[in-house]
């Protein structure tokens, strides 16, 4: 993915967002990967859960302050399931803020969930439809600073 990030510098920085607080693992991971001037930037949302499935309502608890109108903006997600919440944040991101560019990059990719048309520009792994924790990823608030990533079965 660092890869994929230096091949869209073109002399605009890149502002690379980690949604909290999934993502801050692979974001610390990730942006040591980038070689291009980049900066980094947190965005924290709560995705709403009717029973185990997302209900796409989601809420940002914490925005980005400054004017990102000159970078090309990469969002950070932990994991893309149904999409919902990805979705969310690509409308509220192209709605409240003007970018050079705006791509989504996923840790994993659950795509045999997903229920919108939501597509990463770059994912890490593909999986299928189970309930991981570890790496960021958590179940109640724990297992978030496993260094892998595990299933129940
Ligand atoms: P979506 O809106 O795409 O259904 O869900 C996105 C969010 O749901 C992720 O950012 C993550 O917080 C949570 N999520 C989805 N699948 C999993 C999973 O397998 N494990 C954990 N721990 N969280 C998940």
């Amino acid at each position: 993915a660092g890869e994929y990030i230096d091949s869209l510098y073109d002399g605009s920085p890149i502002l690379l967002v980690s949604i909290l607080n999934g993502a801050f693992v692979f974001m610390a991971d990730l942006c040591r990967e980038v070689k291009v001037p980049c900066e980094i930037a947190f965005m924290a949302a709560k995705s709403y859960y009717e029973g185990t499935e997302s209900s796409g309502n989601v809420e940002i608890t914490m925005d980005l302050k400054h004017d990102i109108s000159k970078y090309h903006v990469v969002v950070i997600e932990d994991i893309i399931d149904t999409g919902l919440t990805a979705k969310f944040l690509i409308d509220f991101i192209n709605n409240n803020f003007q970018t050079k560019s705006t791509k989504f990059c996923s840790f994993l990719d659950k795509r045999i969930a997903r229920k919108t048309d939501v597509k990463p520009d770059y994912y890490g792994f593909e999986m299928d439809d189970k309930f991981v924790v570890g790496y960021g990823l958590d179940y109640e608030g724990y297992f978030r600073n496993l260094d892998y990533i595990v299933y129940k079965k």
